[in-house]
């Protein structure tokens, strides 16, 4: 694989240009995600769609699956069709073309501005499966397999994710609710170009040629026969079952974790007391919180695991301790809801919220890039975006379930023992779940053949695999 060999902080430089990418294009999708809901649920005469809440967040529910389904179509045709740095430049330019159709004045088009909007969903749900999964490989394919700064790569990649998901509710929510909801899509849509331009202008320089070719036709000139028909060696075979089976443990940890928009929130909104110095914040301001905590402590982590190099705790592990760390941060909310003790009109500490913010960040940390860096170091060449899509897939469906359970918090007096049950399932869940891969780690640590032993192995030989 060819490119840039210059590095900065121990990394490749490249790694900095992905970082870019991603912080702009998550500004943009994340500017949006904040203002949909409150843009439909507005009343018509404020420029809004004037719908119930139960309307917009049916269709939240939809869109939010339907962003991160794509991505394994998307995965699929990088691999086999445009490769992965074409794939990201169309998928930006689909989003932004989305963001801009949402933007679009409704006095500009009349009887056609609900299906005018409709459009710029479908635009941005296609644009985000050619460009998720294709970012995430790119970062991978930067380092040779065995390299023991993988997993501290995807922790900064990680980084600028949330860099743009902190900022980008602040600007975007902004300009929406003081200029005009149109403007506010707009405005997200300039992230999407920026992050198309740093492509565009220096993915050359920094990239070299990774990604130019699609996976499946063979990434490097000597090896390009090899890999498209030839069938999966059984190795191969068990590193996809790996994939596949920590995917899947993924959705425990996702469903725990989108509790953060919905039934946090609206806990947030009526049972927590969020007086500071005799001032009330918004309750949506504590929706910026986890992705603050992301950019604290994900140089931390980072941190962490390149200092611990080759003695960190394998991948399996790492999962399992996010699913317990979910598991000790609703202990906080059960305690909360258990201090509430039934009545409704008690408000709790914000405190309860932000302790437990804290722990499904720490949680995140040990699931979210290192699933992204397993996925990259693990997946067969020709299969790679593909099963970085489905790496996706698994976070859609926890979306929806997600929404599912919070929504047993239901209405009226018994809000509070729905709550408590809520919050007791999901740390059971997460306790039960992460022993059960602490149980399974070394058998999935197996299954990977050696590809987190670097001492096992020599990059020389592993360059030739015929993957
Ligand atoms: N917050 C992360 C992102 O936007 C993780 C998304 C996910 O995998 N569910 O990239």
């Amino acid at each position: 694989m060819t490119q840039s060999t210059d590095t900065l902080l121990g990394h490749p430089k490249g790694l900095f240009l992905l970082f870019g990418t991603e912080m702009w294009e998550r500004f943009s999708y994340y500017g949006m995600r904040a203002i949909l809901v409150l843009y439909l649920i507005a009343a018509v005469e404020t420029g809004g769609f004037g719908w119930t809440n139960s309307e917009a967040l049916a269709l939240y529910g939809w869109f939010t699956m339907a962003v991160y389904l794509t991505p394994v179509l998307g995965g699929w045709i990088a691999d086999n069709v445009l490769g992965q740095r074409k794939s990201i430049i169309l998928g930006g330019i689909l989003m932004a073309t989305g963001h801009f159709t949402l933007g679009t004045p409704q006095a500009w088009l009349g009887d056609a501005s609900e299906s005018a909007f409709y459009i710029g969903l479908i635009l941005l749900c296609c644009g985000n499966g050619l460009f998720k999964p294709n970012i995430s490989t790119l970062v991978g394919d930067l380092y040779q397999e065995g390299d023991s700064r993988r997993d501290g790569a995807f922790t900064i990649f990680y980084m600028g994710i949330n860099i743009g998901a902190a900022i980008a509710p602040l600007v975007v929510g902004y300009v929406a609710e003081v200029i005009n909801w149109q403007l506010g899509f707009i405005v997200a849509g300039f992230g999407m170009v920026i992050s198309v331009i740093m492509q565009l202008v220096l993915a050359n320089k920094y990239l070299g040629e990774i990604g130019v070719k699609p996976s499946a036709h063979g990434i490097s000139t000597e090896g390009a026969a090899a890999a498209k028909d030839t069938p999966l060696t059984a190795e191969e075979r068990d590193r996809v079952k790996v994939i596949v089976i920590m995917s899947v443990i993924s959705i425990v940890f996702w469903v725990s974790y989108e509790q953060a928009g919905g039934l946090l929130n609206i806990y947030a909104k009526d049972f927590t007391d969020r007086h500071i110095f005799g001032w009330e914040m918004p309750a949506s301001w504590l929706q910026s919180v986890s992705a603050i905590f992301v950019v604290m402590f994900a140089p931390v982590f980072a941190g962490l695991w390149t200092k611990l190099g080759d003695k960190q705790p394998s991948s399996p592990r790492k999962f399992a301790f996010s699913l317990l760390l979910v598991g000790i941060g609703f202990l906080f909310m059960v305690a909360a809801t258990m201090q509430q003790d039934g009545d409704l009109n008690v408000k709790v500490s914000v405190l309860y919220l932000i302790v437990t913010y804290m722990f499904l960040v720490f949680g995140e940390l040990c699931i979210s890039p290192i699933g992204l860096s397993l996925v990259s170091k693990l997946a067969p060449i020709k299969y790679l975006s593909l099963l970085m899509g489905v790496w996706f897939a698994c976070s859609a469906i926890a979306n929806k379930v997600a929404g599912v359970v919070g929504g047993l918090i239901g209405e009226g007096p018994e809000q509070i023992n729905n709550a408590l049950s809520i919050f007791a399932g999901l740390a059971v869940s997460g306790f039960i779940a992460g022993g059960l891969v602490l149980l399974m780690a070394d058998k999935l640590v197996e299954w990977m053949h050696g590809a987190e032993a670097p001492t096992q192995v020599e990059h020389s030989e592993l360059d030739q695999d015929p993957i």
